[in-house]
């Protein structure tokens, strides 16, 4: 198995910068400690700078990316991201396309310009109900879409989450995935980079599994042929518990 990531996306979390600082100050310890696997932490734009000052061994990420230089109000640039020694963005989260409406169209032009800034891209895809044993074709469609014009070299700067968002937690209702669906899926996601890029170039994709992941079932979905590490929501935010969801994903 490769070396499995770990991505924390803390969302618009926490309230204050105090509490950011001890949050990023135990991923590190964590990540320094259980060497065998890669850290990402995702912090809100606020606080990417305290953060990047504690992080060494863990790797900063960011949330979101405005595609374009310019003069754009409310938006943070690459380089700026890049200034800060972010070296992962997340595009294409559910809680952008649901309630900003960002679309694959954007999530491509976000893909191809962190590619330019040699950054790597977290894309995001997943079916919003649950749909019993079939893989949505939204989800593929996803991925295609926002794949479009990507060449294969640029795939190794790419990294692909599956997220269902009837798991993610803040969701009301939220249900836990089975682990033989989340590898179907991630099967079904894998034979499309296949299809596109060839199977040489989509074996060495990286894809993640997110939605609930917890201290109590992350080995379950790490475990799993084809999973690559987990975008980890919710149970980023309490220190220990995600100390040992790095240490159980270090352990494969
Ligand atoms: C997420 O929103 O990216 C996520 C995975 O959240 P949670 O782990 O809380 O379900």
């Amino acid at each position: 198995m490769r070396k499995p990531l770990i991505i924390a996306n803390w969302k618009s979390n926490p309230l204050t910068l105090k509490e950011a600082v001890v949050l990023a100050r135990s991923a590190e310890k964590y990540s320094k400690i259980f060497r065998g696997a890669d850290v990402v932490v995702a912090p809100p734009f606020l606080f990417i700078s305290a953060v990047s000052k504690i992080l060494r061994q863990a790797k900063l990420g960011a949330q979101d990316v405005f595609w374009a230089e310019g003069p754009y109000t409310g938006e943070i640039s690459l380089r700026q991201l890049k200034n800060l020694g972010v070296r992962y963005v997340i595009v294409g989260h559910s809680s952008l396309r649901m309630t900003l409406g960002e679309t694959d169209e954007m999530v491509n032009k976000k893909i191809k310009a962190i590619y330019c800034d040699f950054l790597s891209a977290v894309l995001c895809v997943g079916e919003w109900k649950r749909k019993g044993d079939r893989i949505p074709a939204l989800v593929g469609a996803q991925l295609k879409n926002s794949l479009k014009g990507v060449k294969k070299s640029q795939l190794e700067r790419v990294v692909v989450a599956y997220e269902p968002v009837w798991a993610i937690s803040t969701m009301p209702g939220a249900q836990v995935d089975t682990p033989q669906s989340a590898v179907r899926a991630l099967r079904y996601l894998r034979g499309i980079l296949s299809r596109m890029y060839g199977k040489k170039y989509a074996d060495k994709v990286k894809m993640l599994y997110g939605g609930s992941v917890s201290a109590k079932n992350a080995r379950q979905f790490l475990i799993l042929p084809g999973v690559d590490g987990a975008l980890v929501g919710g149970a980023s935010l309490r220190p220990q518990e995600f100390g040992e969801i790095i240490s159980q994903a270090s352990a494969f």
